[in-house]
């Protein structure tokens, strides 16, 4: 038996005793090294009513941020052996329905999660848990065990930087710089980006981004983000990717955008958007959505810019904690205290 977080539902997560896993056909077995806490874990511990917190399965063991050492091979795997450090690409897609078959399978109508989201699948909160083969990423020289925990959230920011391609020399800006928001400005910059601006209302965020070399923050609550952007471009910014899923930042990155420019929703959606259709239309603004990643285009990129630091693990990394610690110094504190996080990672293997 092992020790794990296992959810049974709102505000009711549970460290307790489960069976250690089997590595199955097709599967590996990782001792985990860290996981990370995510926004959308948060909505899932409230037990948000909408969007994808209502879709967690009661039972399953939580965390889909995660990284760590194979450490068992199930028949069939014989391209990993014991001891490689993995990133895991959290997701599980059908292969056979219509945007599987497409090479979408971050869109397969019967998508899982690790972690319990629609699929039984458990997840990283544990010292060891079993993934599918192709879920599993051997990470580059220069990668270790522990900053490979980021790569799912970087993998986000790749594949939003993806989905709206940055021309050379081009102004961008990212609303709110939690995980997520600061992957995406330093993926903005190794993509090409000339002036990068980053806004969020915490000042440790706001802060971790001037670490990270944003050409300007800005405080939303003080400062006025669509001047800010006016001053610095002239004319507005060429692309915005918006992290928070808030009206305000969203109203603001719509302003400050060029005639012609690109919005990009990187968030995790809860409640239904109020969106000025006419500013978007009297601008011709091109509106893209980002769903996740596509693991094996988006996850190899993520872990190469964690290796060279193009994307640096260590300003994005806030707290280590033991799992023990996972409801009050992760969660509670995540929703007190946001001023003062931003990446927490977990270490299943202490109490
Ligand atoms: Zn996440
Ligand atoms: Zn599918």
């Amino acid at each position: 038996m092992m020790r794990a977080a296992v959810f049974h539902g709102p505000r009711d997560i549970r460290i307790e005793e489960v069976p250690e896993p089997d590595a199955a056909p097709g599967h590996v077995v990782i001792e985990v090294s860290r996981n990370g806490i995510c926004g959308s874990d948060l909505h899932t511990y409230v037990g948000s009513s909408t969007g994808g917190a209502a879709m967690h399965l009661p039972g399953v063991v939580l965390g889909h941020e995660f990284a760590g050492t194979v450490r068992e091979l199930g028949d069939a795997v014989d391209d990993l052996s014991a001891g490689t450090v993995v990133a895991v690409a959290p997701i599980e897609w059908c292969g056979s329905c219509w945007p599987c078959r497409q090479g979408w399978p971050n869109l397969c109508r019967r998508l899982g999660i690790y972690g319990g989201y629609r699929l039984p699948l458990h997840g990283g909160l544990a010292p060891m848990v079993a993934v599918s083969r192709r879920a599993a990423h051997p990470v580059p020289p220069g990668l270790d065990a522990v900053s490979a925990a980021l790569t799912e959230p970087v993998a986000v920011a790749v594949h939003a930087v993806r989905r709206a391609p940055i021309p050379l020399g081009a102004s961008v800006m990212v609303l709110g710089a939690g995980p997520v928001g600061l992957a995406v400005l330093q993926c903005a910059r190794a993509a090409g980006a000339g002036v990068t601006v980053a806004t969020d209302l915490s000042s440790a965020r706001r802060a971790a981004a001037g670490r990270l070399g944003a050409t300007a923050v800005v405080d939303p609550s003080a400062d006025r983000p669509v001047a800010a952007m006016r001053d610095l471009t002239g004319h507005g910014v060429d692309v915005v990717f918006d992290t928070t899923g808030a009206d305000a930042a969203v109203e603001d990155g719509i302003g400050a955008l060029r005639q012609r420019g690109t919005f990009v929703s990187v968030a995790g959606w809860q409640e239904r958007a109020h969106l000025d259709m006419g500013r978007l239309m009297a601008k011709e603004i091109d509106v893209r959505f980002t769903m996740t990643y596509e693991p094996a285009v988006d996850f190899p990129v993520a872990m190469q810019l964690l290796a060279t630091r193009a994307v640096d693990p260590d300003v994005m990394i806030s707290d280590h904690i033991g799992l023990g610690a996972l409801v009050e110094d992760g969660l509670e504190e995540l929703l007190h205290h946001p001023d003062r996080h931003v990446k927490i990672l977990v270490d299943p293997n202490r109490p």
